[in-house]
């Protein structure tokens, strides 16, 4: 497989697919940066080769062409900015061939909203509600059909492919997955962050040295079956915290009050602590919590067994017996994966759980386990205690690291690697 390390850009023109999907105020002022400062190192290293750059990006979700609000236009300023080159602007991504065409060694164009034209996503559009179902299949086989071309085009832009959007890389898209098809092995390419996210999940999931613990938090059990299911056959401990642990409490007979609970999956609770047992999963859970009288963080707060939530009472975090608990577990780990806080981390007086998880996984990182936490919330919630940097890696995927994680193969990830 082609590396970006090992690849000379001179005097070639770069396709970088790459994640700019920021969030903006009401006057397009970037919120956050991450994602584009994430590109750079991919993004630097082909200017830096003499190579030109053909930047493309989805940005939220258009449902027209144009689309002003999700236009990239408003982010090309700051991307100039950080990038360190002024970088021209194609209006019309479908429109690009004399642009592209034109740019010089060091030079950088970016590529308007590629989800303006329906064909980037191969999902009809502008369908109307009362239409047939013959009406829907023939709509969906002519955009599959344009989904292609549209990619073929895409790809006539370059001479090579580079992925650097881990965090749509669970998309069979024309530019996340479908162009590569037109490019010869030894020039498509992961980008720098892509190639880091990658290596990241193969160290958890692929080449694990054990003990192997997966902490698995957030609010409900439903969201994240999949995904326990699949860890259920790889981990040697599965932490489970945060909201679902009700659904597990109430399923095995415990009063849990007015606790967030999904009662129509408690046979499902029971069901994965028996597969547990019989795959020898150490499945831990919370035996004591954090419970407020209303969903506030100034609520009167107490600790009780988690089996025993008075009513009108609510778990909103792990109490300290099972912070000791689930700590001695993460700090005897060699691989550690972290999905979800342990409780309402958004509310101040509900962190402390997930304060001590973080802990436990930098002190077990400290001492040579290999972290990995990412998807959704877990981010946000590393962010805030400031600890980043003491976990080993720390995704920006959300739901492609959670396909990842499930096991599935991600198209875009396919679509380099064969
Ligand atoms: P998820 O997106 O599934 O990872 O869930 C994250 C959300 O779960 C966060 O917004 C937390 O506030 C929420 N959460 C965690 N623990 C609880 C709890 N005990 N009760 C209600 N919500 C919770």
């Amino acid at each position: 497989m082609q590396t970006i390390d090992n690849f000379n850009f001179a005097g070639k023109k770069a396709f970088v697919r790459v994640d700019f999907n920021v969030p903006v105020d009401e006057n397009f002022n970037i919120t956050d940066d991450t994602r584009i400062m994430a590109a750079m190192p991919t993004l630097k290293k082909i200017l830096a080769d003499g190579g030109s750059l053909i930047i493309a990006s989805h940005m939220g979700r258009p449902k027209k062409n144009p689309d002003e609000k999700y236009s990239l236009r408003h982010i090309l300023k700051h991307v100039s900015d950080v990038l360190g080159v002024e970088v021209k602007f194609a209006p019309d991504c479908a429109k690009a061939a004399d642009v592209c065409a034109a740019l010089k060694p060091g030079e950088a164009l970016m590529l308007e909203n590629l989800r303006f034209y329906a064909e980037e996503e191969g999902k009809p559009r502008g369908l109307a509600d009362d239409a047939t179902d013959e009406e829907k299949a023939a709509a969906k086989k002519a955009v599959k059909a344009a989904q292609k071309e549209f990619a073929k085009l895409l790809a006539s832009y370059a001479d090579c492919y580079v992925n650097d959007a881990f965090g749509t890389a669970h998309r069979a898209h024309a530019s996340t997955a479908l162009m590569a098809e037109y490019f010869a092995p030894e020039n498509k390419m992961f980008g720098y962050l892509m190639e880091k996210e990658v290596n990241a999940v193969e160290k958890v999931m692929a080449h694990t040295v054990r003990p192997f613990t997966a902490i698995m938090g957030g609010s409900k059990v439903s969201s994240k079956i999949d995904i326990i299911e699949n860890l259920l056959t790889k981990v040697d401990n599965l932490i489970i915290a945060g909201g679902m642990t009700y659904t597990f409490v109430k399923a095995l007979g415990g009063k849990i009050g007015q606790s967030i609970c999904e009662d129509d999956k408690l046979d499902l609770a029971l069901s994965i602590l028996d597969k547990a047992k019989k795959n020898n999963v150490n499945l831990v859970l919370a035996t004591d919590a954090k419970i407020a009288d209303n969903f506030s963080n100034d609520a009167n707060t107490r600790f009780v067994a988690v089996n025993e939530i008075p009513d009108g009472w609510e778990g909103m975090d792990i109490g300290p017996e099972s912070e000791a608990a689930f700590a001695e577990v993460i700090k005897k780990s060699k691989t550690i994966l972290w999905n979800g806080p342990t409780g309402v981390f958004e509310f101040d007086n509900f962190t402390g759980g997930s304060r001590a998880v973080a802990e436990a996984v930098a002190e077990a990182t400290a001492n040579g386990a290999f972290s990995l936490v990412g998807g959704g919330d877990s981010v946000a919630c590393i962010n805030k205690f400031g600890m980043a940097d003491r976990v080993s890696y720390v995704s920006t995927g959300g739901g492609a690291l959670l396909e990842a994680i499930e096991g599935k193969t991600l198209p875009g990830i396919a679509a380099i690697k064969g």
